[in-house]
């Protein structure tokens, strides 16, 4: 009987331990989705030589799959323009409420001297998914309507993984793929997925405990390292942090697609949304140190689907 009442117990736990991975609700909640549509209408209209409105389709249930580019007019003499991308809400119940405020964040910053401007005066450009998964937002769930988990629906070409079953993911990668061929050449360079509730900040790989190779693992250390500095979080891969190794996650994707510096931020329960100047000081620090280190002119394009181009140390 003694027995028995610890094995309960035990198995309890680990299934508490479990739902809390799997079923990771932000308790953070915001506006409705065609609320965000309509703020972003806004960002176009008030920084119209900066901000343009992508719709790149539809969700499974209809709603408008929206994305936000910002940079400057094309500099034609420009043929490559580095860019950084930021996505929320893969996991509709994983809102943070920074994902949807940073983008106004940021055009704010445009105006003033600073990194942010200095990095869009260069020829940067940011791309803004406040939420991806819209129809997860709205019923508050994790996956999409079809019940399915869109961060385990990228391709991951090394661990053999398919993925793009899913309307919302095949929709955004295809854009963001167009978005890299002319007339807008734009090169993915970094990238944040926005999820909760760990506190912390992950970088590839997911899929495997194979570390990245040294120089790709010390630029994402370095990154992770301003943003503990900003935000008191820890970092390491999924599996350092999480202790699992999910296949066909956005992160693995974009560092092997593209290369990127890549990561997922895990925001923490219920507080994340207190922390938005913190978040903005983390990438107005990271901005400036790729400014600062690597003139953007100088930097020769990367054929998509290189490995390892940010091995090159252009950036630290
Ligand atoms: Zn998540």
């Amino acid at each position: 009987m003694k027995f028995l009442i610890i094995f309960l117990c035990v198995s309890t736990s680990l299934f508490a331990a479990f739902e809390t991975v799997a079923d990771s609700d932000s308790g953070i909640f915001g506006p409705n989705y065609a609320s965000i549509l309509k703020k972003m209408e806004t960002w176009q209209s008030q920084y119209g030589d900066l901000a343009k409105i992508i719709d790149y389709g539809k969700s499974v249930r209809g709603r408008t799959l929206r994305m936000l580019l910002v940079m400057k007019q094309r500099q034609q003499e420009m043929s490559i323009h580095p860019t950084l991308l930021m996505s929320g809400s893969t996991h509709g119940d994983e809102y943070l409420n920074i994902e949807d405020r940073l983008p106004e964040e940021i055009l704010r910053k445009s105006r003033n001297d600073g990194p942010v401007r200095d990095f869009l005066n260069q020829g940067g450009a940011f791309i803004f998914v406040p939420i991806l998964n819209p129809d997860g937002y709205e019923a508050r769930t994790r996956e999409n309507a079809n019940g399915e988990d869109l961060n385990r629906d990228w391709d991951v070409t090394p661990a053999g993984f398919k993925g793009f079953r899913e309307i919302e993911t095949k929709s955004l990668a295809e854009k963001i793929q167009a978005l890299t061929q002319s007339p807008y050449n734009l090169r993915i360079e970094m990238t944040v997925d926005y999820h909760c509730c760990v506190g912390a900040i992950l970088y590839p790989w997911s899929y495997t405990k194979a570390p990245l190779p040294p120089l790709d693992l010390a630029a994402h250390i370095q990154v992770s390292e301003i943003a503990k500095e900003a935000l008191d979080i820890g970092h390491g891969t999924t599996n350092d942090i999480l202790g699992y190794m999910p296949v066909g996650t956005t992160k693995d994707y974009y560092y092997d697609h593209y290369g990127a510096l890549s990561f997922t931020f895990e925001g923490r329960y219920e507080s994340e949304n207190m922390l938005l100047p913190k978040h903005v000081q983390w990438w107005e620090k990271t901005i400036a140190k790729i400014v600062d280190n690597a003139p953007f002119q100088a930097r020769t394009p990367n054929p998509v689907g290189q490995f390892f181009r940010i091995a090159t140390g252009r950036w630290f």
